[in-house]
């Protein structure tokens, strides 16, 4: 199997959803054969491993379009809204905020996605899935902050069927009237679209198991 293969069979899937290749870890070799199988967009989890990856490639194909998907720290706002078009995990108005300076600071206008969290695993960030959670940070981040808020997104608990999940981030979209939902990975994708999903984040279905490091 190819990358280009495995971006055509998926996309053979996918129907009309939107395929966010998640190229972390992967070095900017694999990017490139994604590249040439006719992906422009993608998904990266750190800032940093973004910049130095994608900042040659952003100049040679102008019409990438890149994903925050990762944690995004307070003190990385700035360096994020550099680079990234769409940035999937706010998560807090202290963040809402920082965005607002750094979106004023470059001139720049990425979308964002609210960060979803179900479950209880302490790892993971996002916000409660109650529709006056969300529709708070989402009113503050708008009104407040002035951030074009467009969607939700969320990483089901590990090991449990994600079908509920699903289900209760399309409804909670459509309750708060967000067109993007962000959900689905290479395990469960498939299921993912069934209950709703506009996008679909997928790593390893691509480019083979990650690297442990970038
Ligand atoms: C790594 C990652 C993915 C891709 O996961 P795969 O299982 O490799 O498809 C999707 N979403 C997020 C938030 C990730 O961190």
């Amino acid at each position: 199997m190819t990358i280009a293969s495995n971006l055509a069979e998926i996309r053979a899937r996918i129907g009309k959803a939107k395929l966010i290749a998640v190229s972390k870890f992967h070095p900017e070799e694999a990017v490139r054969e994604a590249l040439d199988g006719g992906q422009r967009v993608f998904g990266e989890n750190y800032v940093k491993e973004a910049q130095e990856k994608f900042r040659d490639l952003r100049a040679e194909y102008p019409d990438i379009e890149l994903h925050l998907i990762g944690h995004l720290q307070k003190n990385k706002a700035k360096a994020a809204v550099e680079i990234f078009d769409v940035i999937q995990t706010l998560d807090s108005r202290e963040l809402a905020k920082e965005l607002a300076k750094a979106l004023q600071e470059t001139g720049k206008r990425p979308s964002f996605y609210i960060e979803v969290k179900f479950g209880d695993e302490p790892k993971k960030t996002g916000i409660a899935p109650t529709v006056t959670e969300i529709g708070s940070l989402l009113a503050y981040s708008r009104d407040v902050c002035g951030l074009n808020v467009v969607g939700l997104m969320c990483i089901p608990p590990e090991g449990e069927n994600p079908q509920s999940y699903f289900k209760k981030l399309k409804e909670l979209a459509d309750i708060l009237s967000l067109s993007h939902i962000s959900m689905g990975m290479s395990g469960d994708y498939e299921k993912a679209i069934e209950r709703g999903a506009t996008e679909v984040r997928i790593g390893t279905a691509i480019f083979g198991p990650r690297p442990s490091h970038f």
